[in-house]
C-alpha cells in the first residue's frame, strides 16, 4: 500500500469470513486499485532506453521451452500471426480456466455439471497456462475444485447472458439480504460462497440481493456503478420494491421483523440460540438456522416497521462459474513441481493459474491477495535464480527513468534474445504499421474515473477521423447517477467478439464501429470514443 500509494483503508467481512479481514478502498473495486497502480509502475518503468523491462501485448503464450536438463529456458508465443520466442526462466499468471466452455475444456474436463451455468471470468480464462504446463510434465491439483458464486448479476433485458457480472461480496458484507422470489430469507449471507449457492438451488429464483439505505450507504460507489451497467436498481422505497417483486409488501415487513429480532437476541444472548451457527456457536436466525450454518454476524439491519418506506438498492442474482482452485503446483518458492515433486528450474507460477493455494473453496479476498503475495515469492525466486549472488533489494520506483533516459519512441521495442539462449524462430518483425496514426491514439491518456489510463488499442488500419476522449461527463453520468443514463453506455456485440468489440459512445455525434479493441482487464471502465469514417472491409472485425 505505500510504495503503490494504495487506498485500501476500509476492512469489511466477507462471506465465509469469521472476522473482518478484508481490504478495500472508499471507491473503485479492489483489483482494479491494485492492478492499475502495478500496470502504471510496469509502464514507466518499460519507457526506460535500456530495456529493463518490455511490455508485448497482443500476444498469445502457446508453448513453454525445456532444455535438455529439463529446465524451463522461455516460451513460444504468438502475435500478428507470427511465432516468436522469448528466453530465460518463466512465470505463469495466465489465470484461471472458468470461461473456457469448448468441449476440450479443462471444464468439460473436469467438471462438466457446470457446463451450463454462466461465468464472471472474462475469455481469455481458458486455462492455457495449466496446459501448456502439462505438456512439459508440470504437475496439477486440485482441477476439479471450480468455485461457483452465489451473486452473478442478472442483467433483466439480458438474463441468459453467458457472461456476467458480479455483485462483489462485500455487498453482503455491509447486509446485503438475500431474497427468494416469494421475498424470504433462507440463507445465511455471509455463509461460504459453496453454502449459499447450494441453498438458492433449494429455492425459488428470482433470487434478490437487497440493500437498505445504511447497507447501501456504506458501499454507495458500487450501488452506482451496477445501477448505472443496469444490473442493480434503485426503488425509492420497500412498498415498491414489493410491487416491482408481486407479493404483498407485509411479506418484506415480516422478513425484516424476523431478521432484526435474530439479530438483537444475538447481541444479547450469543450462545442462546436454536440453530447451530456458522463458523461455530449458535444462531437465534430461523431462517438460516435451519439450513445447519445459521447466521451469527449481522450488519446495518433494520425493523419491519421502516421497509415500506425505506429505499433499496436491489439486484437480482444467480450462480456463477467464478474461479478455479486448482491449477499448476507449486512449492512454497511458488515453482512449478513436476510428477515426481520436484520444482522444475525456471519455471514458476502466480495467481489463479497456481493451484491448492486455497483448499477446495477460495474466501472473498483471498485471490488478490495471493496474486500479490505468490506474484512477490515468484518473482523474488525466478531473480534469485537468474542472478544468484548478484540479487540486490530495488526500490521500483528508482526504476523510473528521467527524461533523458527515456526510449526516443514510446511502445514496443524489438525482442531481445536472452543471454545464452538459442536464436528466436523467426526474427522479430515490427509489427502495426499504421497508415493512421495509431502510435499516437496509443499513447493517448484516456480519463477513468479522473485518473489517466491506457486502454484503447487499434486493431489493424482505420481511417480515423479523430479521437474523442470522453472524461468529465460521462464519468458523472456513466454509473453515477441514480437511473442508468441514455446518452452513454457501453455496447458489446455478443458471441465470439464480446470483449474485442465494445466501446463506449456518446451522443449522436459518434459512431462506434467493432474496430477497437479496449484492453481487456481495463474495459468497464476506459472512456472514450473513435470516431471512424470508414469501415475497413479487410478487418475481420469490421466485416
Ligand atoms: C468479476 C470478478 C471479481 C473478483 N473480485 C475479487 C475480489 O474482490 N477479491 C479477490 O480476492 N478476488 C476477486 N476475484 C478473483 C481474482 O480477481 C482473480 O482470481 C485474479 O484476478 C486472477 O489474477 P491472475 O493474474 O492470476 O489472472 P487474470 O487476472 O485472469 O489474468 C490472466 C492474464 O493472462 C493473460 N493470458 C491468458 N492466457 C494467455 C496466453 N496464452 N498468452 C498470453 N497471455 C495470456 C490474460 O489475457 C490475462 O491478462 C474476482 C474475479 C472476478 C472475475
Amino acid at each position: 500500500m505505500d510504495k503503490f500509494d494504495l487506498d485500501l483503508s476500509l476492512l469489511a467481512r466477507l462471506g465465509g469470513h469469521s472476522a473482518p479481514r478484508t481490504h478495500r478502498g472508499a471507491e473503485r473495486f479492489p483489483g482494479m486499485t491494485i492492478t492499475y497502480a502495478l500496470i502504471q509502475m510496469v509502464e514507466k518503468i518499460s519507457e526506460r532506453s535500456d530495456g529493463l523491462a518490455r511490455i508485448v501485448t497482443k500476444a498469445k503464450a502457446t508453448k513453454l521451452l525445456m532444455n535438455k536438463a529439463n529446465a524451463c529456458v522461455g516460451c513460444v508465443y504468438e502475435k500478428g500471426g507470427i511465432e516468436f520466442q522469448e528466453h530465460g526462466p518463466v512465470i505463469i499468471c495466465t489465470g484461471g480456466f472458468g470461461a473456457d466452455f469448448t468441449s476440450e475444456s479443462l471444464l468439460a474436463k473436469y467438471r462438466p455439471d457446470l457446463m451450463h451455468l454462466p461465468t464472471t471470468n472474462g475469455e481469455h480464462c481458458t486455462g492455457d497456462g495449466i496446459k501448456m504446463g502439462e505438456a512439459i510434465g508440470a504437475k496439477t491439483i486440485d482441477l476439479e475444485w471450480v468455485q461457483v458464486h452465489p451473486t452473478g448479476l442478472v442483467k433483466p433485458d439480458e438474463p441468459d447472458a453467458k457472461i456476467k457480472f458480479l455483485a462483489a461480496e462485500a455487498l453482503r458484507g455491509v447486509g446485503g439480504i438475500i431474497l427468494d422470489a416469494n421475498g424470504k430469507r433462507f440463507a445465511n449471507e455471509l455463509g461460504r460462497r459453496d453454502y449459499v449457492t447450494g441453498e438458492m438451488w433449494k429455492n425459488k429464483p428470482p433470487f434478490r440481493l437487497c440493500l437498505n439505505k445504511a447497507a447501501s450507504d456504506e458501499i454507495i460507489w458500487h450501488c452506482k456503478h451496477y445501477t448505472g451497467r443496469g444490473v442493480m436498481k434503485f426503488y425509492a422505497s420497500g412498498a415498491d420494491l414489493a410491487k416491482d417483486m408481486g407479493i404483498d409488501g407485509q411479506v418484506l415487513v415480516s422478513t425484516h421483523d424476523a431478521h432484526y429480532e435474530a439479530s438483537k437476541k444475538q447481541e444479547a444472548d450469543p450462545e442462546g440460540g436454536k440453530w447451530p451457527a456458522y463458523p461455530s456457536g449458535k444462531t437465534h436466525d430461523e431462517a438460516s438456522g435451519k439450513t445447519g450454518s445459521g447466521k451469527k454476524f449481522y450488519h446495518n439491519c433494520i425493523t419491519g416497521s421502516q421497509v415500506l418506506a425505506e429505499p433499496f438498492y436491489v439486484a437480482i442474482i444467480t450462480p456463477v462459474i467464478h474461479y478455479c482452485m486448482g491449477g499448476l503446483e507449486i512449492d512454497v518458492n511458488s515453482s512449478v513441481i513436476n510428477s515426481n515433486g520436484k520444482a522444475i528450474p525456471g519455471l514458476y507460477c502466480a495467481g489463479e493459474v497456481a493451484g491448492g493455494v486455497h483448499g477446495n473453496n477460495r474466501l472473498g479476498g483471498n485471490s488478490l491477495l495471493d496474486c500479490v503475495v505468490f506474484g512477490r515469492v515468484a518473482g523474488l525466486h525466478c531473480a534469485q535464480y537468474m542472478l544468484g549472488g548478484d540479487l540486490k533489494e530495488t526500490n521500483l520506483k528508482e526504476l523510473i527513468p528521467k527524461d533523458t533516459e527515456k526510449k526516443k519512441q514510446p511502445g514496443e521495442s524489438k525482442p531481445a534474445p536472452a543471454a545464452g539462449a538459442s536464436a528466436p524462430a523467426k526474427e522479430p518483425v515490427q509489427l502495426d504499421k499504421p497508415e493512421v496514426p495509431v502510435g499516437e491514439l496509443q499513447a493517448w491518456p484516456i480519463e477513468h474515473f479522473g485518473k489517466p489510463s491506457l486502454g484503447i488499442e487499434i486493431l489493424g488500419n482505420h481511417p480515423i477521423q479523430a479521437f474523442v476522449p470522453i472524461t468529465e461527463p460521462l464519468a458523472e453520468c456513466f454509473g453515477m447517477g441514480e437511473e442508468p443514463c441514455t446518452c452513454c453506455g457501453l455496447f458489446a456485440p455478443p458471441g465470439p467478439e464480446k470483449n474485442k468489440a465494445m466501446f463506449v459512445f456518446g451522443g449522436g455525434a459518434m459512431i462506434t464501429t467493432g474496430c477497437i479493441l479496449v484492453h481487456a482487464p481495463l474495459w468497464p471502465f476506459a472512456f472514450g470514443a473513435l470516431v471512424i469514417s470508414k469501415f475497413n472491409m479487410d478487418c475481420a472485425y469490421c466485416k
